[in-house]
């Protein structure tokens, strides 16, 4: 019998890649309802399904800020039986945190965060009836390490990170896996719709240095490392495709080799310094080095 996979996000992406993936599936595992907030934008995903479409990919609705959304999304799911559930849906968000209002910092964690525990509480109790599931969780390479001026997307990613380790122990338990997994910079709608929410916004009461160290340092050096170590969406959900088929599945999953150089800074040196100066020194005293290295590191 085929499994079913929920999605959140699906409208572009990382989420459109994995559920066309999915309902491609040679050996037809997967039953696939790709969900998204808004319906009006699910012509990209139809084009992509092709004749799966139907047959072992549907389209839902789904927003993952509202209980009455998921609770609607569900009760079409025959018995509500998700076997897997893949929370992807996520927004970024940069800039000075002098300049962001704590009600906008609120809605990136109500849609990274508590979006995805929604998710997970709806789905849970009839995961551990059966004694089966797999909740897949995307994360980010800032999950695992603050970067400068991504502050709270940083801090919603940690917030996964250690919600989904500590369930992953209980959930053993019920033979339910958690995976986490930690895609470096991938280019997608993110990277545009986080430029364009910049170009917009001025930052009240942001002092002129923080605005010129975010401006002239942070903004060229994230261009740069999208281009050098950017990785595509069908790369990312080529990896989630290979973890949701495993029988023992990983609790976490970095999907870009070529960013793991700056992962491993943190990795082995638990006191935090050498990640956080080395970066520091790259960004501020050396940024012609970041890019050098960057390039390297983007042709091996
Ligand atoms: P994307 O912007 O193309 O996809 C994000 C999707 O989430 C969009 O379809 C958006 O409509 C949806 N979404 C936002 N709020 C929602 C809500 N309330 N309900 C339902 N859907 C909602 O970008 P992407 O890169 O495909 O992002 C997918 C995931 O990957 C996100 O969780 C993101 O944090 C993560 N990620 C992205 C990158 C990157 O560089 N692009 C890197 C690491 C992790």
């Amino acid at each position: 019998a085929s499994r079913t996979v929920l999605i959140s996000g699906c409208s572009s992406g990382i989420g459109l890649e994995l559920a066309v993936q999915l309902a491609h599936d040679p050996r037809q595992r997967y039953q696939v309802v790709a969900t998204m907030r808004d319906l009006g934008k699910k012509e990209s995903l139809e084009a992509a399904a092709r004749e799966a479409l139907g047959q072992t990919l549907t389209v839902a609705q789904l927003d993952v800020c509202s209980d009455e959304s998921v609770a609607r999304c569900l009760s079409c799911i025959p018995g509500g039986e998700v076997d897997v559930l893949v929370n992807n849906a996520g927004m970024g968000m940069v800039g000075p945190l002098e300049g962001i209002s704590i009600a906008a910092m609120q809605n990136v964690f109500d849609t990274n965060f508590f979006g995805a525990v929604r998710l997970v509480k709806a789905v849970l109790p009839s995961m551990k009836r059966r004694r089966q599931g797999h909740i897949v969780v995307v994360s980010s390479v800032m999950g695992l390490q603050g970067v400068m001026f991504n502050d709270v997307y940083a801090a919603s990613k940690f917030a996964l990170e250690g919600f989904f380790e500590s369930l992953a122990i209980q959930l053993l338990q019920f033979n339910i896996f958690i995976s986490l997994v930690e895609p470096g910079p991938v280019a997608t709608e993110f990277e545009g719709k986080l430029l364009a929410q910049v170009s917009t916004a001025e930052f009240p009461g942001t002092d002129a240095g923080t605005l010129h160290y975010f401006q002239d340092f942070y903004l060229p050096a994230s261009r740069e490392l999208f281009r050098s170590v950017g990785q595509s969406p069908q790369d990312v959900a080529q990896a989630i495709v290979k973890i949701i088929s495993m029988a023992r599945p990983p609790l976490r999953r970095q999907t870009n080799s070529r960013y793991s150089p700056l992962t491993l800074l943190k990795a082995v040196d638990p006191s935090g310094h050498l990640y956080v100066r080395t970066t520091h020194s790259l960004l501020f005293r050396w940024p012609r080095l970041l890019n050098l290295g960057l390039r390297c590191l983007g042709c091996l």
